[in-house]
């Protein structure tokens, strides 16, 4: 039996090890919730990314081909531009996301990248191109600052830090007890939701791609925080001139777009700036009205509170 031990005990260490890395395997599928039917094309192509622009050409995609959720949607993001994505939910926005990233495949049309079919182009060199802050990010079991590094194993320690304040999380890191070593996720220290968007976003910061994705990415932040991260994540996008999507619920946090595509059932009800959808008195601005009706009372609470 105890001949029988150590080398249990060394298959032991070895079953955790394989275990622990498994887990990572996992939450990195998880992350990317990668499709195994989507496969480059023989000889595919890398990416050949210029300018930015995005466009999807009468694209029709279902999860199940017999309910499409994206009908013959045709549109442009604008190289270089902010766009915001809006609509009542369930009407397809994260899934123009998801098709971006190629996790499925449209069932017709094309969506185009610098003029080039994503289906043409190798998976690696179109994931690579784009980063994305999802509306939950899973956090791997391991320190912080290996969940920040993810973004770009290559950065150094400056530009960590830089990542992190950028998004409004060093000072937070700082004050654990172990800092940037702190682990997290299920088997280290659980944190809030809103500091896991800030750990998102600063390792999309240190990746740097040429595409950018939020998809209700600050949603579990306070008003406060929020807006000072967006002013942020502007003068990234502004500075660096990066292709920017953003898919909100909140009308105040992507007003300020250059364009606002708005969605209802699979297609483009209306697009234009804040002031046209405005000005229009279609859906946009109806929905505006509703959430500053519902902002106004807010801040009601707010006052009474403090007079309180
Ligand atoms: P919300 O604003 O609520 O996040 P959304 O506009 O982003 O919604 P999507 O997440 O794109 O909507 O989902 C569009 C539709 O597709 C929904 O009806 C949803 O139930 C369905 N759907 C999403 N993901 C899947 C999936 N993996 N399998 C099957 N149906 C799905």
């Amino acid at each position: 039996v105890f001949q029988l031990s150590v080398p249990l005990n060394f298959l032991g260490s070895v079953y955790r090890e394989l275990r622990q890395s498994l887990l990572d395997m996992e939450t990195l599928f998880n992350l990317q919730k990668v499709n195994v039917a989507v496969k480059d094309k023989p000889n595919a192509e890398p990416l050949l990314l210029t300018a930015g622009e995005i466009k999807f050409e009468n694209v029709t995609f279902g999860y199940r081909s017999e309910r499409p959720i994206l009908k013959n949607l045709t549109l442009t993001i604008p190289a270089g531009k902010k766009v915001a994505i809006v609509g009542p939910s369930g009407c397809g926005k994260s899934t123009i996301l998801r098709l971006l990233f190629r996790f499925y495949d449209v069932q017709e049309g094309r969506i185009l990248i610098d003029g080039q079919d994503i289906r043409d182009v190798s998976l690696e060199s179109l994931r690579k191109a784009i980063g994305v802050v999802p509306q939950d990010t899973p956090l791997f079991n391991n320190t912080i600052e290996h969940n920040i590094r993810y973004g770009n194993l290559e950065a150094s320690q400056e530009q960590l830090i830089d990542a992190a304040r950028r998004a409004h999380i060093h000072d937070t890191i700082r004050q654990l007890p172990d800092g940037y070593g702190t682990m997290v996720g299920e088997r280290g220290m659980m944190i809030s939701g809103g500091e896991k968007q800030r750990l998102a976003i600063s390792r999309l910061i240190l990746k740097d791609p040429p595409l950018l994705f939020f998809d209700e990415a600050t949603s579990a932040l306070d008003t406060h925080t929020e807006q000072a991260l967006l002013s942020n994540i502007n003068s990234i996008v502004k500075e660096k001139k990066r292709t920017s999507v953003f898919v909100a619920h909140r009308l105040r946090t992507i007003y300020d777009c250059d364009a606002i595509i708005v969605l209802k059932e699979g297609g483009v009800a209306e697009s234009g700036t804040h002031e046209q959808l405005i000005d229009r008195g279609g859906l946009y601005s109806e929905l505006w009205s509703a959430q500053e009706t519902l902002f106004a009372g807010d801040r009601e609470d707010i006052k009474e509170d403090i007079e309180k």
